[in-house]
């Protein structure tokens, strides 16, 4: 029997309904904050381990109430022990509906000088995506469908029970901005009752103007990065299709707002393509154009989709591009994609799962 088939999962239930069936299942209202205190500030799924509930009840939860709305329909795991999960949800009428989430394991500097270990957990905010930046996978097969707060929820703790997360990225598939309501409700469950800290979540954007300018007021709970990908305004209505005709410009006055609103310094994204966005007039081009903010520009050498176009320049050219950014005063850091090797570089799980039906 399918978990849809048994009615709604736990995650999917508000704090009152998950009362109201615990109460149907034969316990009584406040067994549901246990259970819901399990799973979600503990990380414990198994019903029989919930020693503080009634037994009776244990095996009715076990039987009738699943946690989660999706599947684990694929995993893989690299080398450096990144995993990717490939979580399939409730189709959308014909269409498919599954996303990655992606743990990446690695050691963090604690208080003391010691190294703890904890993860980055990389999730996604829609099925597919709608903005089609020709670079990346997750465009290739358009949008099937928002997810549900709750199926972002399932993606953090699936991810915990991976090893537990120091920090997550909203980087995988989707535009976060487009599917904001459903996002910061889940931020808000990771935050209050997973206990990951607000400046520990780095939401992802294409930079929408108007909605940052209405998101800033509300002090949201994580960090911004926005995707900018090259200062040149012809070169990324290529780049970032959905955007085309906005004003670079004005995403940088945006991103100067929320800065000046949230006291939180922005992270610009640049994919490095290759002999396309990589050249010195490019480093000129953005060390003119975020002159003088406080912001980070990270650079993300371009990880190899198939059928792409483009190709990942050499060790040596990003070094370039990222001290030519230092001597136009910005400050630059790197980062190289994980877990490429297992043939399951963002976005490609879901490709492949697509291909092989
Ligand atoms: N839609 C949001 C979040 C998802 S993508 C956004 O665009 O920001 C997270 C980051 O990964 C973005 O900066 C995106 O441009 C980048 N990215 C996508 N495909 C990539 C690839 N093949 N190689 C490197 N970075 C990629």
């Amino acid at each position: 029997m399918s978990t849809t088939e048994r009615g709604p999962s736990l995650l999917a239930l508000s704090k009152e309904a998950l009362g109201a069936r615990v109460v149907e299942l034969g316990g009584k209202a406040f067994h549901a904050r246990i259970v819901r205190e399990h799973v979600l500030a503990k990380g414990e799924l198994d019903y029989a381990r919930m020693t503080s509930l009634p037994a009776a009840l244990r095996e009715r939860l076990a039987a009738e109430l699943p946690i989660f709305t999706g599947r684990e329909s694929a995993r893989s795991t690299a080398k450096d022990a990144t995993t990717k999960l490939l979580i399939e949800f409730p189709r959308d009428g014909a269409r498919e509906v599954s996303v990655e989430t992606v743990h990446m394991p690695s050691l963090w500097e604690g208080g003391d000088g010691e190294h703890v270990p904890g993860a980055t957990l990389c999730v996604s905010t829609q099925a597919g995506c709608p903005i089609g930046c020709p670079f990346c996978a997750s465009g290739q097969l358009g949008l099937a469908r928002n997810l549900a707060s709750h199926e972002i929820v399932e993606q953090y703790v699936r991810g915990r029970a991976l090893g537990p997360l120091a920090r997550s990225v909203v980087m995988g598939m989707g535009e976060p901005l487009l599917n904001y309501a459903n996002l910061a409700v889940a931020l808000d469950v990771v935050h209050d009752e997973m206990g990951l800290g607000s400046r520990k979540v780095t939401v992802s954007t294409v930079g929408f103007p108007d909605r940052l300018r209405k998101l800033a007021p509300s002090k949201p709970r994580f960090q911004l990065a926005i995707s900018l990908h090259t200062p040149f305004q012809a070169e990324r209505d290529v780049l970032v299709p959905a955007m085309k005709g906005v004003p670079i410009a004005e995403i940088v006055a945006a991103g100067d707002d929320w800065f000046e609103r949230t006291g939180r310094e922005i992270t610009y994204e640049y994919v490095l393509l290759g002999g396309t966005n990589d050249t010195g007039s490019h480093a000129r081009g953005l060390g003119e154009l975020l002159r003088g903010r406080r912001c980070t520009v990270n650079l993300i050498p371009f990880n190899p989709v198939e059928e792409s176009p483009y190709r990942r320049p050499s060790a040596e050219t990003v070094e370039a591009f990222r001290a030519a950014l230092e001597r136009a005063g910005l400050v630059a850091t790197v980062r190289w994609s994980r877990g490429v090797e297992s043939d399951a570089a963002c976005g490609q799980l879901r490709l492949r799962a697509a291909a092989e039906r």
